[in-house]
């Protein structure tokens, strides 16, 4: 937002979202457990009416969220409600890109709604920019996700948004980069799709999801506020409010956890039962030289190829420290085999692991994996 534009993201992260400073005031908003507010008989006025309206501890929320991206933010359940409202934008016989590879849930929530409404599906390499700006004409929505989910591949976001601007509507699911590694609203895109119960709750205990659009957009903004409205995927205001509480740190949790993963990426690339890291944070991965131009850093995400299958499972039994469990972006690490889902796309090596690295100390973590990965 162009008022705090002279402010960093860490001061936006801390600052933003909080009652004004006036004596005796709380420093933080609290949960506001309200389904109904006072009334007015002039409904036309700024007050809230209905709890599936808004809430002051959404706002708090959206304020901050909104700040980071450079856009409007409006809060949801869970990020597969945000995913969810924007789908819901689209008729019947809607023409749609979605990556080859992404988060499974919107990959298979796109495909039943393509079943059902008669939508085109055109799937593109989201690496392959030519491909993507191809399959882009004449279609309705762009759904980028970069990096993707668990392939860790790479978008050009400057050079598509760039030339998709207003010819299409252009979303980005930064779940994994976040608003602190990449901005997609700054290149022209629409909108942002975000898991809030990833980096931003950042701490395992909450669903939370975020739709933020350019500041510009003034009828897209309402007619997901609507959808939201009308779908009541609302956020609860405890989620709210946790998720507010855990943004003030996500800058230091997602700093600690990147450095983290750096480490890491390096080690298990030299370590003979890997036969391959994903990480655009290395030298010779395919999506380094994009992400070192277009990205403030790789984030704490990486997958790694095991032989097969049973060395996946082998390697996460061998580990005490590292959490067995799905999701990620929380300050414990965690991991999982991805093919253990069986909706998961088959693009996916049933050998892949992937890695959500926390904030513990690197020496630990690494220690952990090495003496499982030495076993193998
Ligand atoms: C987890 C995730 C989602 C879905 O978010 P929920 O909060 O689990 O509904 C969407 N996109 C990506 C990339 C994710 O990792």
């Amino acid at each position: 937002m162009s008022s705090h534009s002279d402010l960093r993201p860490e001061t936006l992260a801390v600052s933003l979202g909080r009652p004004p400073h006036t004596p005796g005031a709380a420093l933080n908003v609290s949960p506001v457990m309200a389904s109904t507010y006072v009334g007015a008989h002039d409904t036309s006025g700024p007050g809230l009416g209905y709890g599936r309206d808004g809430n002051a501890t959404w706002t708090a929320l959206e304020d901050v969220l909104g700040a980071l991206e450079g856009g409007r933010a409006l809060t949801f359940a869970s990020g597969m409600a945000a995913a969810s409202a924007v789908l819901d934008l689209l008729d019947p016989g809607s023409t749609v890109v979605l990556p080859t590879s992404c988060y499974l849930g919107v990959a298979a929530l796109v495909r039943s709604r393509a079943e059902r409404f008669g939508w085109t599906l055109r799937t593109v390499d989201v690496a392959d920019t030519e491909a993507v700006l191809a399959a882009a004409d004449g279609a309705d929505l762009v759904w980028l996700e970069s990096p993707t989910n668990p392939l860790m591949e790479v978008a050009d976001l400057p050079a598509i948004g760039a030339a998709l601007r207003g010819r299409t509507l252009t979303v980005v699911d930064n779940t994994f980069a976040t608003a602190l590694l990449q901005r997609p609203l700054e290149h022209g895109f629409d909108a942002v799709v975000e898991s809030g119960t990833k980096f931003v709750g950042g701490h395992s205990d909450l669903l939370l999801g975020a739709v933020t659009v350019r500041p510009d957009a003034d009828d897209l903004f309402r007619s997901i506020a609507d959808v939201r409205h009308d779908h009541g995927a609302i956020p609860g205001p405890m989620e709210a409010w946790l998720a507010l509480r855990g943004v003030r740190t996500m800058p230091l949790r997602v700093r600690a956890a990147q450095a983290n993963a750096g480490v890491l990426a390096e080690r298990l690339a030299a370590h003979p039962a890997v036969a391959r890291v994903r990480y655009p944070g290395l030298p010779d991965d395919p999506g380094h030289t994009r992400a070192a131009a277009t990205m403030d850093g790789a984030g704490s995400l990486l997958s790694v190829d095991l032989a097969d299958a049973s060395a996946a499972e082998r390697f996460i039994d061998g580990c005490t420290l590292w959490t067995h469990a799905t999701s990620l972006g929380s300050v414990e690490s965690t991991f999982e085999r991805r093919r253990r889902w069986s909706a998961e796309l088959d693009v996916v090596p049933e050998g892949l692991v992937r890695l959500s690295v926390g904030v513990e100390h690197v020496e630990d973590l690494w220690r952990d994996l090495e003496q499982s990965l030495d076993a193998l």
